[in-house]
Protein backbone atom coordinates (compact mmCIF):
# COMPACT_ATOMS: atom_id res chain seq x y z
CA UNK A 1 0.00 0.00 0.00
CA UNK A 2 1.21 3.57 -0.64
CA UNK A 3 1.04 7.17 0.96
CA UNK A 4 -2.29 8.35 0.64
CA UNK A 5 -4.36 11.71 1.24
CA UNK A 6 -5.21 11.37 5.22
CA UNK A 7 -9.04 12.85 4.30
CA UNK A 8 -8.73 9.76 1.30
CA UNK A 9 -7.57 7.26 3.62
CA UNK A 10 -10.31 8.51 6.22
CA UNK A 11 -13.37 8.45 3.91
CA UNK A 12 -12.39 5.14 2.62
CA UNK A 13 -12.16 3.82 6.28
CA UNK A 14 -16.56 5.28 6.30
CA UNK A 15 -15.61 8.07 8.39
CA UNK A 16 -17.39 10.13 6.33
CA UNK A 17 -17.41 11.86 2.70
CA UNK A 18 -13.50 13.09 1.78
CA UNK A 19 -15.19 17.28 2.07
CA UNK A 20 -16.87 16.45 6.16
CA UNK A 21 -13.11 14.68 6.35
CA UNK A 22 -11.82 17.83 5.30
CA UNK A 23 -13.61 19.43 7.80
CA UNK A 24 -12.65 17.41 10.75
CA UNK A 25 -8.78 17.92 10.01
CA UNK A 26 -9.32 21.74 9.56
CA UNK A 27 -10.89 21.53 13.09
CA UNK A 28 -7.73 19.88 15.01
CA UNK A 29 -9.72 16.71 15.27
CA UNK A 30 -7.31 14.07 13.54
CA UNK A 31 -3.98 13.37 14.91
CA UNK A 32 -1.51 11.54 12.91
CA UNK A 33 1.29 9.45 15.07
CA UNK A 34 0.18 11.27 18.13
CA UNK A 35 0.49 15.06 16.68
CA UNK A 36 -2.23 16.93 15.63
CA UNK A 37 -2.46 17.54 11.64
CA UNK A 38 -4.62 20.75 10.32
CA UNK A 39 -2.87 20.66 6.63
CA UNK A 40 -5.26 19.30 4.07
CA UNK A 41 -3.40 16.41 1.87
CA UNK A 42 -1.06 15.21 4.44
CA UNK A 43 0.13 11.69 2.94
CA UNK A 44 -0.23 8.88 5.45
CA UNK A 45 0.23 5.16 5.20
CA UNK A 46 -2.92 3.81 5.95
CA UNK A 47 -1.19 0.05 7.49
CA UNK A 48 1.76 1.65 9.40
CA UNK A 49 0.76 4.83 10.66
CA UNK A 50 -1.65 5.63 13.88
CA UNK A 51 -4.45 7.40 13.02
CA UNK A 52 -7.24 8.71 15.61
CA UNK A 53 -10.40 10.61 14.37
CA UNK A 54 -11.54 12.40 17.88
CA UNK A 55 -10.21 9.84 20.12
CA UNK A 56 -11.38 6.95 18.04
CA UNK A 57 -8.55 4.87 16.13
CA UNK A 58 -9.37 4.34 12.65
CA UNK A 59 -9.54 0.93 11.07
CA UNK A 60 -8.08 0.54 8.08
CA UNK A 61 -9.47 -2.88 5.85
CA UNK A 62 -6.49 -4.08 3.42
CA UNK A 63 -7.94 -3.80 0.17
CA UNK A 64 -8.22 -7.07 -1.69
CA UNK A 65 -9.28 -8.65 -5.34
CA UNK A 66 -10.02 -11.83 -5.72
CA UNK A 67 -10.34 -13.49 -9.24
CA UNK A 68 -13.42 -15.91 -8.76
CA UNK A 69 -14.23 -18.64 -11.40
CA UNK A 70 -17.83 -18.37 -11.69
CA UNK A 71 -20.13 -21.32 -12.03
CA UNK A 72 -23.08 -21.75 -14.43
CA UNK A 73 -26.06 -21.11 -11.70
CA UNK A 74 -25.14 -18.84 -9.27
CA UNK A 75 -25.99 -15.18 -8.52
CA UNK A 76 -23.97 -12.63 -8.75
CA UNK A 77 -24.62 -11.00 -5.33
CA UNK A 78 -23.93 -11.50 -1.83
CA UNK A 79 -26.87 -12.39 -0.87
CA UNK A 80 -30.88 -13.83 -2.55
CA UNK A 81 -33.69 -13.68 -1.05
CA UNK A 82 -34.91 -16.49 -2.87
CA UNK A 83 -32.15 -18.89 -1.55
CA UNK A 84 -30.48 -19.41 -4.47
CA UNK A 85 -26.45 -19.91 -4.66
CA UNK A 86 -24.63 -16.70 -4.37
CA UNK A 87 -21.23 -16.00 -4.69
CA UNK A 88 -21.09 -15.42 -0.93
CA UNK A 89 -20.98 -19.15 -0.28
CA UNK A 90 -17.40 -19.28 -2.07
CA UNK A 91 -16.29 -16.75 0.18
CA UNK A 92 -16.98 -17.92 3.77
CA UNK A 93 -13.06 -18.33 4.54
CA UNK A 94 -12.73 -14.51 3.48
CA UNK A 95 -13.31 -11.83 6.34
CA UNK A 96 -13.67 -8.83 4.31
CA UNK A 97 -16.63 -7.21 3.51
CA UNK A 98 -16.19 -8.36 -0.57
CA UNK A 99 -17.89 -7.62 -3.43
CA UNK A 100 -18.89 -8.59 -6.45
CA UNK A 101 -17.18 -5.79 -9.25
CA UNK A 102 -19.95 -5.74 -12.62
CA UNK A 103 -22.04 -8.97 -12.95
CA UNK A 104 -22.00 -12.22 -14.70
CA UNK A 105 -25.56 -13.53 -15.47
CA UNK A 106 -26.64 -16.48 -13.42
CA UNK A 107 -26.43 -18.48 -17.31
CA UNK A 108 -22.37 -17.48 -17.32
CA UNK A 109 -19.45 -18.93 -16.17
CA UNK A 110 -15.73 -17.24 -15.78
CA UNK A 111 -14.12 -14.32 -14.61
CA UNK A 112 -15.57 -12.20 -12.07
CA UNK A 113 -13.46 -10.05 -9.80
CA UNK A 114 -14.81 -9.60 -6.52
CA UNK A 115 -12.96 -7.17 -4.20
CA UNK A 116 -13.76 -5.07 -1.19
CA UNK A 117 -12.20 -1.95 -3.06
CA UNK A 118 -15.26 0.74 -3.50
CA UNK A 119 -12.80 2.81 -5.42
CA UNK A 120 -11.08 0.15 -7.98
CA UNK A 121 -14.86 -1.37 -8.67
CA UNK A 122 -15.86 1.70 -9.93
CA UNK A 123 -12.97 2.29 -12.31
CA UNK A 124 -13.33 -1.36 -13.74
CA UNK A 125 -17.43 -1.13 -14.28
CA UNK A 126 -17.34 2.67 -15.64
CA UNK A 127 -16.84 3.13 -19.15
CA UNK A 128 -14.48 5.98 -19.08
CA UNK A 129 -11.82 3.41 -18.14
CA UNK A 130 -12.64 1.23 -21.40
CA UNK A 131 -11.36 -2.11 -19.55
CA UNK A 132 -11.28 -5.09 -22.41
CA UNK A 133 -13.75 -8.02 -20.96
CA UNK A 134 -13.21 -11.02 -23.29
CA UNK A 135 -15.83 -13.23 -23.64
CA UNK A 136 -15.93 -17.03 -25.62
CA UNK A 137 -19.79 -17.60 -26.82
CA UNK A 138 -21.16 -20.49 -28.69
CA UNK A 139 -23.79 -19.32 -31.00
CA UNK A 140 -26.82 -20.93 -32.73
CA UNK A 141 -26.09 -21.28 -36.67
CA UNK A 142 -23.02 -20.18 -38.54
CA UNK A 143 -22.62 -16.14 -38.37
CA UNK A 144 -22.01 -15.27 -41.54
CA UNK A 145 -19.17 -12.91 -42.54
CA UNK A 146 -21.71 -9.74 -42.96
CA UNK A 147 -23.27 -10.70 -39.66
CA UNK A 148 -19.71 -10.84 -37.59
CA UNK A 149 -18.83 -7.11 -39.50
CA UNK A 150 -22.59 -6.25 -37.80
CA UNK A 151 -21.25 -7.22 -34.24
CA UNK A 152 -17.42 -5.43 -35.12
CA UNK A 153 -19.06 -2.06 -36.19
CA UNK A 154 -21.64 -1.91 -33.29
CA UNK A 155 -25.66 -3.33 -33.16
CA UNK A 156 -28.98 -1.76 -32.39
CA UNK A 157 -29.71 -2.63 -29.13
CA UNK A 158 -32.97 -1.38 -27.00
CA UNK A 159 -30.50 0.98 -25.39
CA UNK A 160 -29.02 2.25 -28.17
CA UNK A 161 -25.65 1.37 -30.53
CA UNK A 162 -22.95 -1.16 -28.96
CA UNK A 163 -19.48 0.38 -29.34
CA UNK A 164 -17.12 -1.14 -31.56
CA UNK A 165 -16.51 -4.83 -30.33
CA UNK A 166 -13.55 -7.50 -31.57
CA UNK A 167 -15.00 -10.49 -32.99
CA UNK A 168 -13.81 -12.98 -34.43
CA UNK A 169 -15.23 -16.95 -34.95
CA UNK A 170 -12.88 -19.26 -33.44
CA UNK A 171 -14.50 -22.67 -34.13
CA UNK A 172 -18.00 -23.91 -36.32
CA UNK A 173 -19.71 -27.35 -36.48
CA UNK A 174 -22.65 -28.06 -38.53
CA UNK A 175 -25.40 -25.42 -36.07
CA UNK A 176 -22.89 -24.10 -33.70
CA UNK A 177 -20.41 -21.27 -34.09
CA UNK A 178 -18.01 -20.12 -31.26
CA UNK A 179 -17.50 -16.97 -31.30
CA UNK A 180 -14.61 -14.62 -29.06
CA UNK A 181 -16.15 -11.15 -28.75
CA UNK A 182 -14.06 -8.39 -27.16
CA UNK A 183 -16.31 -5.45 -25.56
CA UNK A 184 -15.16 -2.36 -23.38
CA UNK A 185 -19.14 -1.75 -22.29
CA UNK A 186 -20.59 -3.44 -19.63
CA UNK A 187 -24.45 -3.70 -20.43
CA UNK A 188 -26.87 -6.00 -18.88
CA UNK A 189 -26.67 -9.07 -21.25
CA UNK A 190 -24.86 -7.18 -23.66
CA UNK A 191 -23.58 -10.17 -24.98
CA UNK A 192 -26.19 -12.54 -25.53
CA UNK A 193 -28.55 -9.27 -26.74
CA UNK A 194 -25.92 -8.37 -29.42
CA UNK A 195 -25.71 -12.66 -30.60
CA UNK A 196 -29.68 -12.23 -30.76
CA UNK A 197 -29.27 -9.06 -32.62
CA UNK A 198 -27.49 -10.86 -35.50
CA UNK A 199 -29.95 -13.62 -35.45
CA UNK A 200 -27.84 -16.29 -33.55
CA UNK A 201 -28.81 -16.49 -29.85
CA UNK A 202 -26.19 -17.73 -27.18
CA UNK A 203 -26.37 -21.15 -26.53
CA UNK A 204 -23.44 -21.18 -24.12
CA UNK A 205 -21.53 -18.10 -22.45
CA UNK A 206 -18.48 -17.48 -20.89
CA UNK A 207 -16.13 -14.55 -19.91
CA UNK A 208 -12.01 -15.73 -19.74
CA UNK A 209 -10.52 -12.60 -19.14
CA UNK A 210 -10.70 -8.90 -18.02
CA UNK A 211 -8.34 -6.47 -19.24
CA UNK A 212 -4.81 -8.31 -18.52
CA UNK A 213 -6.34 -10.86 -15.73
CA UNK A 214 -7.79 -14.03 -17.09
CA UNK A 215 -8.90 -17.66 -15.90
CA UNK A 216 -5.77 -19.11 -16.21
CA UNK A 217 -5.30 -22.33 -13.40
CA UNK A 218 -8.48 -21.41 -11.73
CA UNK A 219 -11.41 -24.12 -11.60
CA UNK A 220 -14.73 -23.27 -11.64
CA UNK A 221 -16.13 -22.93 -8.44
CA UNK A 222 -12.47 -21.70 -7.04
CA UNK A 223 -10.68 -17.95 -6.52
CA UNK A 224 -7.05 -17.12 -5.65
CA UNK A 225 -5.96 -13.21 -4.43
CA UNK A 226 -5.06 -10.97 -7.22
CA UNK A 227 -0.96 -10.57 -6.44
CA UNK A 228 0.04 -7.25 -5.00
CA UNK A 229 1.56 -6.34 -8.50
CA UNK A 230 -1.42 -7.18 -10.26
CA UNK A 231 -3.75 -4.87 -8.35
CA UNK A 232 -1.60 -1.96 -8.66
CA UNK A 233 -1.91 -2.57 -12.02
CA UNK A 234 -5.49 -2.02 -12.23
CA UNK A 235 -5.30 1.82 -11.44
N1 LIG B 1 -22.92 -10.32 -21.49
C1 LIG B 1 -23.95 -11.12 -21.25
O1 LIG B 1 -24.85 -11.23 -22.07
N2 LIG B 1 -23.99 -11.81 -20.11
C2 LIG B 1 -23.01 -11.74 -19.17
O2 LIG B 1 -23.10 -12.40 -18.13
C3 LIG B 1 -21.93 -10.90 -19.42
C4 LIG B 1 -21.92 -10.19 -20.60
Amino acid sequence: MELERLQKVMAQAGIASRRQCERLILEGLVRVNGQIVKKLGTKVHPLVDEIFVAEKRLQVEIKKVFLFHKPIGVITSMSDPQGRKTVADFFHHVSERVYPVGRLDYNTSGLLLITNDGELANRLTHPRYKIEKHYVAEVKGIPSQKAIIQLRQGVKLHDGWTQPAKVERIKATESICTLRIVIREGRNRQVRRMCEAIGHPVIRLKRDQIGFLTLKGLKQGTYRQCKEEERIKLY
